[in-house]
């Protein structure tokens, strides 16, 4: 039944129509075969041509989270967990305008940020780690966020992920920050397969070479966000679709590859 299946959907592909989308089932069980590290290697030459045409695409691709300095960029990053960069960017405006530095927020203080964020989830609890943040970084980095993974993490509410994403944004290190999205399409497609966050952000580190390095996360969360759906990919518009080594995608060759 499978053999079958697989070969309808090449005889599409060399229609030139891509394939009946597999069923949400489907899906999980090709993804569930890409979680257990059964798809096929990439070799570096598919590596490289992959992130080619993601830079040919967008050679300057940005963050989408709203910020005006290293210490807001830190606070909003902090405030997207686990909730969208939308949700965040709705609420951060107010809250910036009111505090953009670790001095202005302590005195804004926590019932004040907590009205202004109670729009994203978790609120309390960020707007507390909001505070501690700032007067952490007042009291031992004379109100400069640090630069260092080792001082980030040891800021309240701050994580691997959320260093990775301050230390490339903010200070340009070719740091991989690996959200729900680049977990997904690193596993997904075979590129980084891991259990962890952690095991993907290092497998990338390994595979993807350095010169595409300092946007490749951008390149990736994008990836995952506009094409590469968690419940239904956009395989037909998605520009590394030859290389790929999904077995649930809906088409075998990409139609989309830009110069
Ligand atoms: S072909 Fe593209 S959109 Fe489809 S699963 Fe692979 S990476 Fe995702």
């Amino acid at each position: 039944m499978a053999r079958k299946t697989t070969r309808a959907r090449i005889e599409a592909a060399k229609k030139g129509r891509a394939a009946k989308p597999k069923r949400p089932a489907a899906r999980a069980r090709a993804d569930a075969r890409a979680m257990h590290g059964e798809l096929p290697q990439w070799t570096q030459a598919e590596v490289e041509e992959a992130f080619r045409r993601f830079q040919a695409a967008n050679p300057a691709p940005k963050g989408e989270l709203q910020h005006i300095n290293p210490f807001t960029l830190l606070v909003a990053v902090v405030l997207s967990a686990q909730a969208t960069d939308a949700g965040v960017n709705k609420a951060t405006p107010a809250l910036f305008a009111a505090a953009d530095t670790p001095e202005k927020m302590v005195k804004l203080g926590e019932p004040k940020v907590r009205d202004l964020i109670k729009t994203i989830g978790l609120y309390r609890n960020k707007a507390k780690n909001v505070i501690a943040l700032s007067e952490k970084l007042i009291a031992e980095h004379r109100g400069e966020v640090p630069r260092t993974r080792e001082a980030l993490e040891a800021l309240p509410g701050v994580g691997r992920k959320t260093a990775n994403v301050v230390l490339n944004i903010a200070f340009g290190e070719p740091t991989i920050a690996v959200d729900t999205h680049v977990f997904r399409v690193g596993n997904r497609t075979g590129l980084a397969v891991g259990k962890t966050p952690l095991e993907v952000e290092l497998k990338l580190g390994d595979v993807i070479p350095m010169k595409y390095r300092p946007h490749a996360h951008h390149w990736l969360i994008l990836h995952g966000r506009y094409v590469c759906l968690a419940r239904k990919p956009l395989c037909e518009k998605c520009i590394i679709a030859d290389l790929c080594k999904w077995p649930g995608k809906t088409v075998l060759a990409a139609a989309h590859a830009p110069e």
